[in-house]
């Protein structure tokens, strides 16, 4: 029976009140059993899901407090919501999964050829020499998993810094757009940017941000080819009576179905892996991109109808002090 519960469990448990038995609340066999186990002189320490909506799991320490000089005790039971720790933990592990899955496809890849060409390929120049061009493919295609591995990495070490330089994202824009342009003939797309002549200071770091904006437009060149066209739009105005930049990048490619658009920043989310990977991706790039936005509490906001393209735009709170 209930006796005493402190003002966390009765925020967290409100239907158990002092007075109450507490199996009939909280209803779960293996709880009831360390508590019996308990009161009968070996505390334990239980963990188990909650049934119904909230799910939470929930990791279970039951001690037993004697009064001295008293024969019957009392059990102090300590409930511990773990499931946000469950959660990250099985994410990480998922990570992992699928980090090494990635890796070991092209690697996989490369020992065939290698035997190949100790083996069958030896004598002939000319299949000798295509294998090596896929090899390289595959070879460069681990190098950019591993290069983004390392700056989600490098992100995540840095999340809870926010940059202290302030910058004009103009320019960055403007270096961006004239690094990709061999990409954008390459397939067959203008870009049209739209940039205002004056700067616009932001709080950010110029390396990250330059990071953000060639994911953006590299996806939209990549994804959206068949539009012919990229549309570059920067924007000032006032979001809850601060002064604000939006940033949007839009292709005409073929959309994205609205499905996806939630998970687009998740890990290795793609919505076509063989498209993705004959394009080079890694399905990292907009998880980087949401770090780093994340760090300069930027907003990332995407709106796709399939058919006639994707905008993903980027909202960043504007200095209008001068520096
Ligand atoms: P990837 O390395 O696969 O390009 P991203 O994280 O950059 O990884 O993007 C994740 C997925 O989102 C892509 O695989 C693609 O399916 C989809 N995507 C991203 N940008 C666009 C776009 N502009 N148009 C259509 N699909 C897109």
């Amino acid at each position: 029976v209930v006796r005493f519960a402190n003002e966390a469990a009765v925020q967290q448990f409100p239907d158990t009140r002092p007075g109450d038995l507490l199996t009939l609340t909280f209803r779960s066999p293996q709880l009831s059993d360390a508590l019996r186990e308990a009161a009968d002189g070996t505390p334990g320490l239980v963990q188990y899901r909650e049934r119904g909506d909230s799910a939470r799991i929930l990791k279970v320490e039951i001690d037993t407090v004697r009064r001295p000089g008293h024969k019957s005790g009392f059990l102090l039971v300590t409930l511990f919501d773990v499931s946000e720790q469950m959660a990250l933990a099985k994410m990480r592990a998922d990570f992992v999964a699928n980090a090494s899955h990635e890796l070991r496809t092209p690697l996989t890849s490369l020992t065939g050829f290698v035997e190949t060409l100790l083996g069958p390929a030896r004598d002939d120049p000319e299949a000798s020499e295509n294998f090596l061009k896929i090899m390289l493919g595959q070879a460069e295609r681990m190098r950019r998993l591993i290069d983004d591995l390392l700056s989600l990495s490098r992100l995540e070490m840095r999340a809870h810094h926010q940059p202290t330089d302030i910058i004009d994202i103009v320019p960055v824009l403007r270096l961006v757009c004239e690094a990709l342009a061999p990409v954008a003939r390459e397939n067959g797309i203008v870009i049209n940017a739209d940039l205002p002549e004056q700067p616009l200071r932001v709080p950010g770091d110029a390396d990250e941000l330059t990071q953000v904006f060639e994911n953006l437009i590299e996806n939209g060149l990549k994804y959206g080819k068949s539009g012919g066209k990229l549309d570059i739009d920067v924007h000032r105005r006032t979001a809850a009576g601060l002064p604000v930049v939006a940033i949007a990048v839009r292709d005409y490619g073929p959309g994205i179905a609205e499905e996806h658009l939630p998970r687009l920043t998740e890990r290795f989310y793609r919505v076509n892996v063989a498209s993705s990977r004959e394009k080079g991706g890694t399905g990292l790039g907009l998880a980087i991109v949401k770090h780093i936005l994340n760090r300069h509490r930027a907003e990332m906001k995407i709106t796709s109808k399939l058919g006639v393209g994707s905008t993903f735009s980027v909202i960043f709170d504007e200095l209008v002090t001068a520096i």
